[in-house]
């Protein structure tokens, strides 16, 4: 039997990078009797989510709603764009443009990976410069898309998007831009409309403060243009018939409804609070957060301030420690689940996440257990980090807009 009914005293620190901790509130909203998703309530539901949710992605045009992880909304936003064979600028910023990067294989484009080189090149964001050189070099226009991830979850560095696409612009290049932001949504700045994005790709269980289980394609009218010509394969995640159902509020076959309500909890505690004062907050923790790994005496993973994560931080450790001891120590000491290092940063670096359902204290215990277990595994820290975000945080209360 699985030992799902271990439960250490008091509560456990989820400070992973997704799935973020869930508000009780959006907790018992998911609690309520599943309904027909057919019928009239449900319809009222569905109009009443795709309304709100263009909020948060800042535009004016349709927002797909899959009952999937974020992955299938990455594959969707594929499937419904390109053909067979289709060239695909990729950068490489992490581990997740890398998956990314493969899906595109498998599906059978002909992704271009462009990116820095090496473990180092994973500490900086997108190179809008080497993206528009390498369009302006494709005069034929064979480029089809330029795909980058926003919010690179295991580096903590989120790119200049509006800088993308700029370098689009000046290239004079037609090619689509599809952004990942399934980490950055909701807690970093993004404006889907304003940066001229034809697909945003999403998901649930970041900055929505949702479980997994839902995610998102944000479309711009040239992307439906495109995708009514596009080739690849699809049928589960095509946009036409989820469009016309979505029309009523409905979908073509049965959607997560428990995980709708959750989503409707979501963008009202969102929309209430204010999307502008979420971000600000976001920024703040991440700062307290830098604050403590620089007292730690440590090197933060994003090496260009511009392009320090919001939504999580890379704190790498000495060279001859391995960060993943360093997460079992704290995991099994304090009970407390960081993100580990993922492909060129495995062993390098651990992950603390600033988003969901945080504030000032949990993340200072957070950083306690960060503290405490990184001296129980050897490491000779400089000074106190929790001391240091402390001081941050009293010295930094939150302005809030509204
Ligand atoms: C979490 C994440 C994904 C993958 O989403 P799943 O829900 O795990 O399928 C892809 N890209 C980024 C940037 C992510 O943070």
């Amino acid at each position: 039997m699985l030992k799902l009914d271990f439960h250490p005293s008091g509560r456990h620190f989820l400070q992973i990078p997704g799935p973020s901790p869930v508000p009780d509130r959006i907790l018992r909203a998911m609690s309520l009797p599943t309904i027909d998703h057919r019928g009239p309530e449900f319809g009222a539901l569905g109009l009443e989510l795709l309304a709100k949710i263009q909020k948060i992605f800042k535009t004016k045009h349709p927002v797909i709603i899959y009952p999937a992880s974020g992955t299938g909304a990455w594959e969707a936003a594929l499937a419904n764009t390109m053909s067979p064979g289709d060239r695909v600028l990729m950068f490489e910023t992490g581990h997740f443009a890398t998956l990314w990067q493969k899906m595109a294989v498998r599906l059978g484009l002909e992704p271009e990976f462009i990116g820095l080189p090496g473990y180092e090149g994973w500490r900086h964001g997108v190179q809008a410069d080497m993206i528009e050189a390498r369009l302006k070099e494709d005069s034929g226009h064979d480029i089809k898309a330029v795909c980058v991830v926003h919010n690179e979850t295991s580096t903590g560095v989120t790119s200049n998007i509006a800088a993308v696409r700029r370098a689009i612009d000046a290239a004079g290049h037609p090619a689509l831009l599809i952004v990942d932001t399934i980490s950055g949504l909701a807690s970093a700045d993004f404006r889907h409309d304003e940066w001229g994005v034809d697909v945003t790709v999403s998901g649930s269980q970041k900055g929505l403060m949702l479980p997994p289980g839902i995610s998102f394609n944000a479309l711009s009218p040239k992307a439906i243009e495109v995708s009514k010509a596009a080739k690849l394969p699809k049928s589960f995640w095509a946009w036409d018939e989820i469009l016309e159902a979505n029309q009523n509020g409905y979908w073509p076959y049965t959607p997560s409804t428990n995980l709708l309500y959750g989503l409707n909890e979501a963008l009202d505690m969102l929309l209430d609070e204010g999307l502008e004062n979420v971000l600000a907050r976001h920024q703040r923790w991440a700062a307290g957060v830098r604050t403590a790994v620089e007292a730690w005496g440590l090197e933060i993973q994003c090496q260009e301030p511009e392009v320090y994560s919001p939504v999580l931080t890379g704190v790498v450790v000495p060279e001859e420690i391995d960060a993943d001891e360093v997460r079992k120590i704290i995991y099994e000491r304090f009970d407390l689940s960081l993100g580990t290092g993922l492909g060129k940063a495995k062993g390098k670096m651990f992950r603390i996440g600033h988003l969901g359902d945080c504030n000032d204290l949990t993340l200072i215990a957070t950083l306690g257990g960060c503290e405490a277990g990184m001296k129980l595994a050897g490491i000779s820290l400089k000074g106190s980090g929790v001391a240091a975000a402390l001081d941050y945080f009293a010295a930094n209360p939150l302005n809030r807009a509204v």
